[in-house]
């Protein structure tokens, strides 16, 4: 079963991307360092008390061939109504009711799905009735007082959102855990990292001399989830290991990205980037794996403000193909951002497994198309029929065409982008399939 959807339906103006933004801003702040954003985030993912969730924001999503605000309500009330199951109706209690707010609320009685109204822009919470009178008679109950921007009661909002949600699917409490590859160059600091980890985290299983294969592996709990870092056992007992020493040279690097979910690629701050890592890299990518960088020994930097971005973007001009992916800088031998570094590996394991529904999946595309015409060669043109969503881990999309051959690749490229805009897949590189219909 996939995660619960919350939409937040209302008027322009009354603050939706602002509580969007509220909502899943925590998580956001985390990929800081992606490539440039050119369409608003319509889609993100979010946490509160244990429970994870899934936010659209559907004024970002227009309807480009009618723009008449009815048309445009109406609409994203629909994708709402279809999508998710909880709305947030937010109206804006500086403007008080208007008749589009009415508008809104007729459309919502069709749905059978829970409706929770939200007032917004309260700056003073000591009259709650007062502000909130005039809007139970758009007949959802009780409305929420919030300001979205100061976050003042939002947490609240989110108690009721997550008391009305469906049960707890069986995803979010399995005990499965993931399985990080760590890959880097000898003395990158692998052995570190994982000693840091030991040292600190509950360790469940530690290197048995076992029959199973996963008896090289270190099994780490940290914040009720479980990783398991592949083959690393032998990687702690530093004097034994001979293996290690051109660790990129045999296959076994190449063996343990293949059993990830999520590939933790570590570079020396000093050294940067080496062919061999990029090989590496390259491989992961083109399996599909998720991906953090972890640029290691961040200690040993001189630094200033500007160090990490500059180096974040040679990251990217180096293993171009890999702009998706979240870079963080780390020190194994002292432990900072270590845990970010664990949450972050979370986080794209989680994007692994983000499945968009078709019908939003669409409006995003065919208003990407509006904004940038498709390529054509000798008079014809590109045309995109439809796409679906078929696969996760990683992402795999179809696209129906009038003639795949007219694709190009920074065409491609920009549909990815749009893609990762609006949705993320932070993390996870996406695979396009072309198919002709005519
Ligand atoms: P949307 O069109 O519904 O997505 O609305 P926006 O989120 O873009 O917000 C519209 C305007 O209202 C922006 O200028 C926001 O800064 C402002 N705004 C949003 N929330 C609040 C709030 O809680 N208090 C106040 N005073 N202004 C807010
Ligand atoms: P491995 O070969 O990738 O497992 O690398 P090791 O963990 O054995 O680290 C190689 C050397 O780098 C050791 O001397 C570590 O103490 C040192 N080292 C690892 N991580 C860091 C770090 O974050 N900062 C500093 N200053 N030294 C580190």
């Amino acid at each position: 079963m996939a995660k619960s959807t919350v939409a937040i339906v209302g008027r322009p103006n009354v603050g939706k991307s602002t509580l969007f933004n509220r909502l899943v801003g925590g998580r956001r702040a985390i990929v800081e360092g992606k490539p440039n954003v050119t369409r608003d985030r319509i889609y993100g993912e979010t946490e509160w008390l244990g429970r994870k969730f899934n936010v659209i924001d559907t004024g970002g999503i227009v309807l480009h061939d009618n723009d008449k605000i009815k048309n445009q309500i109406k609409y994203q009330a629909e994708v709402a109504m279809e999508e998710a199951d909880i709305i947030l109706f937010v109206v804006d209690s500086r403007t008080g009711m208007t008749g589009v707010d009415e508008d809104i609320a007729q459309l919502l009685y069709r749905t059978n799905k829970e409706v929770i109204l939200v007032v917004n822009k309260v700056e003073d919470f000591s009259n709650q009735e007062e502000i909130g009178w005039e809007f139970y008679s758009l007949g959802f109950g009780d409305p929420y007082l919030i300001s979205a921007e100061h976050g003042k009661n939002t947490g609240e909002l989110l108690d009721e959102v997550i008391s009305k949600l469906p049960e707890a699917d069986e995803d979010e409490v399995s005990e499965e855990k993931i399985n990080i590859a760590v890959i880097g160059k000898p003395n990158v600091g692998k052995s570190s990292l994982i000693n840091h980890l030991l040292g600190k985290e509950r360790v469940i299983v530690s290197d048995m001399p076992g029959t199973t294969r996963d008896a090289v592996d270190t099994l780490i709990e940290w914040k009720d989830v479980q990783f398991n870092f592949i083959d690393t056992a032998g990687l702690r007992r530093k004097s034994k290991v001979k293996e290690d020493v051109e660790y990129y040279s045999n296959l076994r690097a190449l063996r343990s990205v293949d059993r990830a979910d999520a590939v933790l690629m570590m570079i020396d701050a000093q050294h940067g980037i080496t062919d061999q890592d990029k090989k590496i890299a390259g491989y992961a990518h083109d399996e599909g794996k998720a991906m953090v960088i972890a640029i290691n020994k961040w200690d040993l930097m001189e630094k200033d403000s500007k160090t990490m971005e500059r180096y974040t973007d040679e990251v990217y001009y180096q293993l171009k193909f890999l702009n998706y992916v979240p870079v963080t800088y780390i020190s194994a031998l002292t432990g900072e951002r270590i845990d970010e570094l664990l949450s972050l590996l979370e986080f794209v394991v989680d994007q692994s497994n983000l499945r968009i529904k078709t019908g939003i999946l669409n409006e995003v595309i065919t208003e990407a198309v509006q904004l940038r015409e498709p390529p054509s060669r000798k008079g014809k043109r590109l045309k995109i029929y439809y796409a679906s969503q078929v696969g996760i881990k990683p992402p795999t999309f179809v696209f129906f065409v009038n003639d795949p051959n007219l694709m190009h690749f920074a065409y491609q490229r920009y549909l990815e982008n749009i893609l990762r805009e609006a949705f993320g897949y932070v993390g996870n590189p996406l695979k396009f399939k072309l198919k002709q219909r005519n």
